[in-house]
């Protein structure tokens, strides 16, 4: 299994359009990019290629990384960055199976894959196939698993994508607080490589009207506001399912420059063989 991170940004990127933080302008200057959030998983044993949400940034990251075309892909929720690429697919492929979670969400009164049938209408050449969360399917040759993480108000899903052969395993957080439940973290449990979203470390909690949640041991928060994790409470997640590998991904440019590009932050094009 092949993993490439197409894009491990939150949803303005790095760098943001129109900022000069630091941050910012270290990424410029090094010519580094955290994209909108996407994975492509390749499937060597049969040549097959899964994508896991759709960045706006989808042209740009095919464009500039060596990634075949995706044969079918998954959506975790539907947020904009992770969603609104679909659209990339007019024209450019002759048939896509989508996958996505069946379960009506109370806040948009449909599911995840309604939501892609809806909004999509005009792709004619995709298929959305209903997923319920806990019930392993096989796609590309490979074992995906879908569980509900926390990302309120709206669904979302982390994923555990394994090869049956090799026994090589991905398990990606989904946008999600550290609050993920027991049930969720069994199947996420034991990757070869967890990706993680970390959108801001710990210390930014003090300027979010909410603040921090889910604080450890030491008082540091786990979790940003209600929605997401943050990097104290992404590499916890990590040692928590005993990840062999812990990326951080979905990440904000408001870390601090001097944080911002130091490990396990992970920046689009990493490429890990599972
Ligand atoms: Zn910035
Ligand atoms: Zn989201
Ligand atoms: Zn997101």
């Amino acid at each position: 299994m092949r993993v490439t991170l197409l894009g491990t940004g939150d949803t303005t990127g790095t760098p943001t359009v129109g900022c000069d933080c630091d941050t910012c302008r270290e990424a410029r200057e090094r010519d580094i990019e955290r994209s909108r959030f996407s994975v492509h998983v390749e499937n060597e044993r049969t040549d097959e290629s899964l994508l896991v949400d759709f960045s706006p940034d989808f042209r740009h990251q095919f464009l500039t990384q060596e990634a075949p075309i995706p044969d079918a892909a998954i959506v975790s929720h539907i947020h904009f960055d992770h969603i609104d690429g679909l659209g990339n697919v007019y024209r450019l492929l002759d048939h896509l199976d989508v996958h996505a979670a069946d379960e009506i969400d109370p806040t948009t009164g449909e599911s995840v894959a309604d939501t892609i049938r809806s909004k999509f209408d005009y792709l004619d050449r995709i298929s959305v196939h209903d997923q319920t969360p806990f019930e392993t399917f096989r796609t590309c040759g490979l074992d995906v698993t879908l569980v509900p993480v926390v990302h309120p108000p709206l669904l979302c899903y982390g994923l555990a994508i394994e090869d049956p052969e090799s026994g090589a395993k991905l398990s990606i957080s989904g946008d999600s607080t550290y609050a993920i439940s027991e049930e969720s973290r069994a199947v996420l449990a034991d990757p070869d490589l967890l990706l993680a979203e970390a959108i801001v470390p710990a210390s930014v909690c003090e300027y979010h009207p909410i603040g921090g949640d889910d604080y450890d041991e030491d008082g540091v928060p786990r979790t940003f506001g209600t929605k997401h994790m943050t990097r104290e409470g992404a590499i916890a997640l990590g040692d928590d399912l005993e990840a062999e590998i812990t990326r951080l991904v979905h990440v904000a440019h408001y870390y601090p420059v001097e944080e911002a590009f130091e490990e396990p932050l992970a920046i689009d094009g990493e490429v890990y063989e599972l």
